[in-house]
């Protein structure tokens, strides 16, 4: 299974905002044993989206995208995909009462341009955000998944964990259990003959020995 990361934000190509969602989706995505060859980065423009999406596509099996759901004009990552996806954008009435009730329950109105965020491709799965105000969809089409989450970072990983994970367990038949074990006192080196034995023989678990400030790490991913 071949998956690719695109992130949306021209603050990402400016070097104003660390892309810190694509090193911790592609972790995620390395745990679940997906290929992921190449990640791309694209501004907030509709021309340029609308062609990293569909080259996206056609050479992965799993597109999974990240920004640009915000109800401002320069959020236009849903408009993108449902042009790649050739499907009308269309509201999705429960998404839109989410959105109302979440600015009610906080005391706030909701301004007009927040109802752009209940908007998706026609036919997609609505992913429910329950620690912001824009919901993520995931659209599969033929044997191509297209997965739409928000940039913010909380909302991310919240949402990857809560939608995505059981997602992929369900696609690849695969549970991650992964072990750190953490070690003082020794170096990386000295560690690693500890667990050669099981790094040398096994693919499952796979052992991976880290060296950080004060301590060595292994991790020990096993797959059933
Ligand atoms: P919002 O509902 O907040 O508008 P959004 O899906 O439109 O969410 P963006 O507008 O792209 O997301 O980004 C919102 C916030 O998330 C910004 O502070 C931005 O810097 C941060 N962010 C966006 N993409 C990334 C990324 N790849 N890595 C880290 N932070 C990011």
């Amino acid at each position: 299974m071949k998956c690719e990361i695109v992130t949306i934000g021209t603050e990402l190509l400016l070097g104003d905002t660390v892309n810190t969602n694509a090193a911790w989706l592609s972790r995620q995505l390395a745990l679940y044993g997906i290929s992921l060859y190449q990640q791309r980065t694209v501004g907030d423009n509709r021309k340029r989206i609308v062609k990293v999406l569909r080259e996206s596509l056609e050479e992965n099996d799993i597109v999974i995208t990240t920004g640009g759901l915000g109800p401002t004009v320069d959020d236009i990552t849903r408009e993108c995909a449902a042009e790649v996806l050739g499907a009308d954008l269309v509201i999705n009435t429960e998404a839109l009462e989410k959105i109302t009730g979440f600015f009610k329950s906080r005391g706030y109105e909701m301004a007009e341009n927040n109802r752009k965020q209940a908007m998706f491709p026609a036919g997609s799965t609505i992913l429910d955000n329950e620690v912001g105000t824009a919901p993520g969809c995931l659209f599969e089409k033929g044997n191509k998944t297209l997965v739409l989450l928000p940039g913010p970072p909380h909302e991310l990983t919240h949402m990857f964990e809560l939608h995505i994970i059981p997602y992929l367990e369900k696609i690849t038949g695969t549970i991650i259990h992964s072990r750190t074990v953490r070690v003082c006192g020794i170096g990386e080196s000295e560690m690693e003959k500890y667990v050669l034995d099981i790094i040398e023989a096994s693919q499952n678990p796979t052992v991976a020995p880290y060296a950080s400030m004060g301590e060595c790490k292994t991790q020990n991913y096993s797959f059933s």
